[in-house]
């Protein structure tokens, strides 16, 4: 039996492949009688689940030896908190305002830090990324935030900035979330990246972060110690009872990334070349209809999380039932901003957008 073709934004569609092993692996992992939820993260077969899990995320981003890559719970709201409590030294913080998510991070940064919005696309309805020239960047600025995809809005960074070039010394934060391991990252521009793993890396529950050696040291007296970076980092991200379960998912999850091939291309490199093939598909087809529109500049649309809109919203539900009917499921758009929204993560084969893209050509046609 095919299962439908799941396009959530998250919790998403994670690999058959995966879910398989899983299940094969549920009662009794690898002869121990037990199943990784039953087993003390302290003892040796977890260890070397979560050992292993680390080594392929480092290799598969190509993660520098410079970085701790480090396993936490609280997903990316949490992260709008603990980043400025381990790096704002309760000064200035920039955030670059591209969607509904970095919204919610300067707004929640402001509770610890002088948090302040450097340049905003909030007045064209989150469709542009602000040019990097006009940034209000300050030179006191103890990091600088962006998020580098949008999930709601649709809006992904195609290249990450680079601060040096324009006159700043701070480190860039990236939240990663919603595009993690469907690119690669250019870790030269990066001092800490962040993600929640329900969307291309496993279930919820399970927070990546990756850090910049030099930025593990400098927490507020008040930041909560599981969450202090310096304490997870020497405590191999064991400080406190790690999730175990995400964690051993995201690592199935990262066997599977290893081992994707695209012609000549493995891992990382493969996904990238499938997902702009998908997202080309599926954004070709959006503007070459009457009915459907993608209102996201062409040089800054997402290659995960593509909002459409009917442009006769009666529609909508009928749309939903009909692709409901044909097994595609979670299409309806965040409720912030109606329509409809398509992820189409890593785990999303081409064959699912196609079968989509028929479906709203089909549908175009029924008018
Ligand atoms: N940042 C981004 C880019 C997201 O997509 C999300 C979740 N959709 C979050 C942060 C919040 O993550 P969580 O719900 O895991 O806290």
């Amino acid at each position: 039996m095919q299962r439908p073709y799941n396009f959530s934004a998250g919790p998403a569609a994670i690999p058959e492949e995966v879910l398989q092993m899983a299940a094969a692996e549920m009662l009794n992992w690898h002869g121990s009688g037990m199943s990784v939820m039953e087993m003390s993260h302290r003892g040796k077969e977890f260890i070397s689940i979560a050992e292993k899990a680390e080594a392929d995320f480092r290799k598969l981003l190509a993660v520098p030896d410079h970085f701790h890559i480090l396993f936490m719970q609280g997903g990316g709201l949490a992260e709008n908190a603990i980043v400025p409590l381990n790096l704002s030294r309760g000064g200035a913080v920039d955030f670059v305002v591209t969607g509904s998510w970095s919204q919610k991070s300067v707004k929640e940064a402001g509770k610890f830090c002088d948090a302040q919005t450097v340049a905003s696309d909030e007045a064209q309805g989150f469709t542009h990324i602000p040019a990097a020239a006009g940034w209000k960047l300050r030179d006191s600025a103890q990091y600088v935030h962006i998020c580098s995809n949008e999930t709601i809005n649709g809006v992904e960074f195609q290249e990450l900035p680079d601060l040096a070039t324009l006159g700043s010394k701070a480190p860039l934060v990236i939240d990663f979330s919603s595009h993690v391991a469907s690119r690669p990252v250019e870790w030269s521009r990066v001092g800490l990246a962040f993600g929640g793993a329900q969307k291309n890396l496993g279930p919820a529950g399970l927070t990546l972060v990756v850090v910049r050696d030099d930025l593990l040291d400098h927490a507020m007296a008040a930041c909560p110690s599981a969450f202090n970076y310096r304490l997870v980092a020497d405590n191999q991200s064991m400080y406190n009872t790690p999730p175990t379960w995400g964690i051993y998912m995201a690592g199935l999850t990262f066997d599977w990334i290893l081992r994707q091939r695209e012609g000549a291309l493995t891992g990382v490199a493969a996904l990238e070349a499938r997902n702009q093939a998908k997202a080309e598909l599926l954004y070709r087809a959006i503007d070459g209809s009457q009915l459907y529109e993608n209102r996201v500049a062409h040089d800054c649309r997402s290659r995960m999380n593509v909002p459409f809109f009917l442009k006769d919203e009666s529609r909508n539900q009928a749309f939903l039932d009909g692709a409901k009917e044909r097994g595609l499921l979670q299409l309806k758009g965040h409720k912030s901003v109606g329509g409809m929204r398509a992820s189409i993560y890593n785990a999303m084969p081409l064959a699912g957008v196609q079968t989509l893209v028929d479906y709203m050509q089909t549908f175009e046609k029924q008018a």
